[in-house]
């Protein structure tokens, strides 16, 4: 009767706008090319494992990833291969992290990653092998092959009571900085 076909619209209408703010909800996290997590997310999930290293007194990593001579790639090959070659970068990175760890777009061809519970050196040799894994694996856009490679500034310990999101990145960004001035593609540790 006509109650049950009220019903069901009612219902119609309810999905699409719980579809809708799921999408809504989606968007305020991610990043809309790469789809990996925004800033705002990741520096929301940083707050978090900074807490929970601190409390539970286990090592942090945090590295600040920086794509090579991006603007090379863009300017020889044109932006829409420089925005490939940042999803490329994402899935490539992506495929290799373990359950736990956290990516996010930091900024335009910058990624900031956190890995909890790294022992040792364990978190040099895993972005060492992240940025291998790059150099070799170059991105493809129009039927070319576009190589590319990161540098990295890693920050890692177990967090203190100074230690800040900011203050952590800030230590790996000057490390990322001896990255670049060394001549790339290398992964350096904070002091
Ligand atoms: P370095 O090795 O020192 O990091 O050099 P770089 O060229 O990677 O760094 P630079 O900061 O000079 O250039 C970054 C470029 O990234 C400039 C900007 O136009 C480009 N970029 C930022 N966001 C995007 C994006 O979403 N898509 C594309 N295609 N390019 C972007
Ligand atoms: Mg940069
Ligand atoms: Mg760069």
């Amino acid at each position: 009767g006509t109650a049950t076909v009220m019903m069901y619209s009612i219902g119609l209408v309810l999905m699409a706008k719980e579809r809708s703010e799921s999408r809504l909800q989606h968007l305020a996290g991610h990043d809309v090319l790469t789809g990996t997590g925004n800033r705002r997310a990741i520096l929301e999930r940083f707050e978090f494992e900074l807490q929970r290293a601190r409390a539970a007194q286990y090592s942090l990593a945090v590295a600040m990833i920086d794509i090579d001579h991006f603007k090379r790639i863009n300017d020889v090959h044109g932006h829409l291969a420089g925005d490939e070659v940042l999803c490329h970068c994402v899935r490539q990175l992506q495929q290799r992290l373990r359950e736990g760890d956290s990516l996010g777009r930091y900024g335009g061809e910058e990624f900031l990653l956190l890995l909890p519970r790294t022992e040792g050196e364990g978190d040099l040799a895993a972005l060492n092998g992240l940025r291998e894994a790059m150099a070799r694996n170059p991105a493809r856009f129009a039927g070319l092959e576009i190589e590319l490679c990161f540098s990295v500034g890693l920050w890692c310990g177990v967090p203190g009571e100074d230690d800040t999101p900011a203050r952590l990145i800030a230590q790996a960004d000057a490390a990322l900085y001896l990255a670049k001035a060394g001549g790339r593609n290398a992964v350096r540790l904070a002091a």
